[in-house]
């Protein structure tokens, strides 16, 4: 199994890039984003504890989110590996995730880094705003919280895994396809 990591800021174009790398390369996409999102759709108790804090732009706890990532390694089969999708985003949630691949016998195989400038993001969620009308995307100040959270608790994750030498980034400026065909000739490489 191959464990790939899709890593960025918000707005950096995560789950668009997701689709193409699942299909192209046979991918299960786990985003914690849209778990969470779900279980809020569904009015699950979980969900009414996220709620509130996604719509502040702070994180839900790290053991949430780990245990939905588990428990999705745990039941899905016929694939070839899985795109994590806004996970981990805190040091405690990566060495959650070593531990859990550990236990499997399995390791991160790569991580791919999609990178924009903090101006671009703000422009980039206003525009997804009008498109897909996300709660979180709406108020300014929640996406500067999101911002904030993203170089405070996310961003030291590249330190992380540059450690390793499974960590590469893209340039996410650009068209999708662009960025696309970046994306697929460092994939091609793993
Ligand atoms: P974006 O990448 O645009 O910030 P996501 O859909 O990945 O959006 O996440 C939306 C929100 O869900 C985050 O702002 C956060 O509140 C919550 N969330 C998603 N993934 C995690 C995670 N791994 N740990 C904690 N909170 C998360």
């Amino acid at each position: 199994m191959k464990y790939f990591i899709l890593f960025g800021p918000p707005g950096a174009g995560k789950g668009t890039q997701a689709s193409a790398m699942v299909e192209k390369y046979r991918l299960c996409h786990i985003s914690t984003g849209e778990l969470l999102r779900s279980e809020i759709a569904a009015g699950t108790e979980l969900g009414q504890q996220a709620k509130a804090l996604i719509e502040a732009g702070c994180l839900v706890p790290d053991e949430v989110v780990e245990g939905m990532i588990e428990a999705k390694f745990d039941s899905v089969k016929d694939v070839d590996g899985f795109l994590l999708d806004g996970f981990p985003r805190t040091i405690a949630q990566a060495e959650a995730l070593d531990a859990m691949l550990k236990r499997r016998s399995e390791a991160v195989t790569g991580v791919v880094s999609i990178m924009i400038p903090d101006e671009m993001i703000m422009e980039r969620i206003k525009h997804r705003a009008t498109i897909e009308g996300r709660a979180d995307d709406a108020r300014e100040e929640v996406v500067a919280n999101r911002i904030r959270t993203y170089h405070e608790k996310t961003e030291p994750l590249i330190a992380f895994y540059r450690q390793t030498d499974r960590y590469h980034e893209v340039d996410g400026v650009g068209t999708i396809d662009e960025v696309r065909e970046r994306i697929f000739t460092l994939m091609d490489a793993f």
